[in-house]
């Protein structure tokens, strides 16, 4: 076996010098959510980096691709390799020799043709901005907030109920919220490797970011990802504050000035950390002191929690894959071992995952909301 020197350079900037680290304890394959142990497919990943080899097998290929990049392996792992990045540096090589998971390529190609990674017309675009005049009808004074909306809001209900509970609450206090036409943030194609397309793409973003002069609120974490770690890296470093959701809305109940109603009679409700928001992020006590400062609510948590956390099964660029990968069955069945009633979480992704699960899979659970949701219905 001959290493290949200038892959394995490569591999190792990518995960920060950490891959050297491996020692093979296998602990990865171990937590990932997606293998079974026996395969040892993560570990092999790592082995095939150190000697700068591009797998051929055929496992290895498809697992690169179906990995959500949850980060699970990366924080059990015990000697701090950056798995993930890894995983992502494979991505790019596999782009220039065009063996690509042909679900992305197609996704890339609409976000390329269509300026969104769904799909969507203009013309649907267009209906979508009728429908919800109320939410784009912008303050006529400079916005406290503008709202970057994941461009998911045009067709899917979850996305827009989310936009209209952070509006609605945010408006109800006196702030002046302008909302953003929805543009994809990107992260579909940083995680896909694709890196000439980033570089384009993170051109017109700059040009939407330019404009803006007041603080913005992203609700998706993918998002808040791509505008705090990855852009910065890349040499684009907004000018103005990006905040979770989340983090506004801790604010406002911590200071007093958001107060809710008492939720009188509730069932338990649980909290689903975010992979991207708590692992990558490292945001996690925000929404726990909103959840658990609302009158009247019985908060328990889950077994994983906080950067212990469960994959939901769309980060990676599956949400965008027809094929269910299930991992949103496992939070099911845990927010039922703890009788939950309400499992709330704080991304537009996971609460779809979720919802989608639960139309198949029998659970406590009678609602499955974004943070804001439950707030708003007590402003
Ligand atoms: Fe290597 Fe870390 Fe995986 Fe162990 S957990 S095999 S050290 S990458």
């Amino acid at each position: 076996m001959r290493i290949d020197f200038s892959i394995r350079d490569r591999l190792m900037n990518r995960s920060m010098n950490t891959l050297g680290l491996c020692f093979q304890c296998g602990t990865c394959t171990a937590t990932c959510p997606l293998t079974d142990a026996s395969t040892s497919l993560v570990r092999r990943i790592i082995k095939y980096a150190q000697y700068g080899l591009v797998p051929s097998d055929e496992k290895i290929l498809d697992f690169i691709w179906r990995c959500t990049t949850c980060g699970m392996c990366a924080s059990s792992c015990p000697r701090g390799v950056d798995i993930p990045a890894i995983i992502r540096g494979y991505r790019e090589i596999l782009q220039e020799k065009r063996l690509i998971d042909p679900k992305i390529t197609e996704t890339l190609w609409r976000l390329y043709e269509a300026k969104n990674p769904w799909g969507y017309s203009s013309a649907d675009l267009k209906k979508f901005r009728l429908s919800f005049k109320d939410l784009y009808s912008q303050p006529s004074e400079r916005p406290d907030y503008v709202l970057y909306s994941c461009c998911s809001v045009v067709t899917d209900p979850i996305s827009q109920r989310v936009a209209r509970a952070i509006v609605k609450i945010l408006r109800s206090l006196g702030y002046k919220v302008s909302v953003l036409d929805p543009m994809c943030c990107g992260h579909v194609i940083y995680d896909s490797g694709e890196v000439a397309f980033l570089e384009e793409y993170m051109s017109m973003i700059s040009e939407t970011l330019s404009r803006i002069e007041a603080p913005i609120i992203v609700y998706s974490p993918h998002s808040l990802y791509m505008f705090r770690k990855i852009y910065p890296e890349l040499g684009l470093k907004p000018s103005v504050e990006i905040y979770h959701h989340t983090q506004i809305l801790a604010e406002l109940v911590s200071s007093g000035k958001l107060k809710t109603k008492s939720l009188e009679g509730s069932s338990v409700i649980t909290y689903h950390d975010p992979c991207y928001l708590a692992r990558y992020l490292r945001i996690t006590e925000e929404p726990r002191q909103i959840l658990e400062n609302i009158p009247g609510a019985r908060y328990v948590e889950m077994e994983h929690s906080r950067e212990n956390t469960l994959c939901c099964g769309a980060g990676g660029g599956r949400i965008f894959s027809e094929e269910s990968i299930r991992l949103a069955r496992n939070r099911l069945r845990e927010a039922s071992d703890i009788k939950a009633g309400t499992l709330v979480s704080s991304c537009q992704f996971c609460l779809r995952m979720f919802i989608d699960e639960a139309k198949v899979y029998k659970t406590s659970l009678t609602e499955i909301i974004d943070v804001s949701e439950i707030l708003s219905r007590l402003v």
